[in-house]
């Protein structure tokens, strides 16, 4: 049985049994600034949402991480919890959990990106997202630290973000890049295949190269904060496939947009970064279709760039360019 059907047998367990709720869906695609952004429509999330909110409220420190529900456990990592999600939006959606309690604003470990990056292998031809929310202003819903992995749903299929990676000309190995197109801080590197294959290839090289690469990005995402004259933030969207690793930084969780008179707020996370948008009903979709460009809506949560700074990194590299000359 391949690790696909092992959670997919698990998945229409825990659905049979009500353990799990996979919502109808549509789905619609707004193409801006070059991303496809997939637009789905979950009538039933609001609804559901709210009705366990209320069974919920008079548990003390409730923590749905902590004693999982067996019917939602699909098996045992080292010092991690692997879970389906008991609200399904996309079928077969994984929680990477921690076994004991860290908080979600702690930050990202070696083992954890191992953790998701093994998770990514496992499902083998079928492409998937993992991604981390961390921190108050990154969108994420529960205190207890977890990763998440969804299978996309076509062989080949990827997350709408990656159009942007394909579009860099040339690109090289352990190099840290920024998208063009994107007007926020962000930092992304391509993950190197040869070294995942020959030299990563046990647990702790795998684990070696995944934290080495992460921490190297991380501090290229300080430096643009630093050079952006942002204000610092612990919060920050992690998105890691097969062939990149990214990093966002955030200011704030919620976007608001204005149509036909009428406000409408989204609290965005890491699927929103990935060009994955969410919404409840028909009018939060016809607003979001009704937006110029998408982009601008993940550019009010994140940090956008100053252009004065930019400016003057611009001649900064101009004069450095210069000198070497
Ligand atoms: P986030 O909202 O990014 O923090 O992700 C947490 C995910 O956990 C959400 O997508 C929820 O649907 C899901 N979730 C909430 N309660 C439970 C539960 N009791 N068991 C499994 N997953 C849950």
């Amino acid at each position: 049985m391949s690790f696909l059907q092992e959670v997919e047998a698990k998945f229409n367990a825990a659905k049979e049994s009500e353990d799990l709720i996979s919502f109808n869906t549509t789905e619609v695609e707004k193409e801006c600034d070059k991303i496809k952004f997939l637009i789905t429509l979950v009538p039933g999330l609001s609804q559901k949402k709210n009705e366990e909110k209320e069974k919920n409220k008079d548990k003390e420190n409730s923590n749905p991480f902590l004693n999982p529900n067996p019917k939602l456990f699909v098996k045992e990592l080292d010092q991690h919890n692997l879970l389906l999600n008991k609200f399904s939006v996309v079928p077969n959606h994984l929680l990477i959990t921690t076994k004991e309690f860290h908080k979600q604003s702690d930050p990202l470990l070696p083992n954890d990106i191992y953790e998701a990056f093994k998770i990514i292998q496992n499902f083998g031809s079928v492409p998937s997202l993992a991604f981390y929310n961390c921190g108050s202003e990154s969108g994420a819903s529960q205190g207890h630290k977890h990763l998440q992995v969804i299978p996309l749903k076509n062989e080949g299929a990827q997350p709408p973000i990656k159009a942007l990676f394909d579009l860099i000309g040339d690109r090289q190995i352990g190099q840290i890049y920024a998208l063009n197109r994107l007007p926020f801080v962000h930092v992304i590197i391509p993950l190197d295949h040869n070294t995942i294959q020959t030299k990563a290839n046990t647990k702790e090289t795998l684990t070696d190269y995944l934290a080495e690469t992460f921490f190297g990005l991380l501090d290229a995402m300080i430096q643009q904060l630093r050079e952006n004259d942002s204000p610092m933030t612990m919060s920050y969207n992690f998105l890691l496939t097969q062939d990149f690793m990214m990093l966002v930084p955030r200011l704030k969780e919620v976007a608001t947009i204005e149509h036909e008179g009428k406000k409408y707020d989204f609290s965005l996370n890491s699927l929103a970064i990935a060009g994955l948008m969410l919404c409840k009903s028909d009018e939060e979709l016809k607003a979001l279709e009704a937006q110029d460009n998408l982009v601008d809506i993940l550019t009010q949560v994140t940090v956008p760039l100053n252009p004065v700074a930019e400016r003057l990194k611009a001649e900064r590299s101009q004069a450095e360019e210069a000198d070497l000359a």
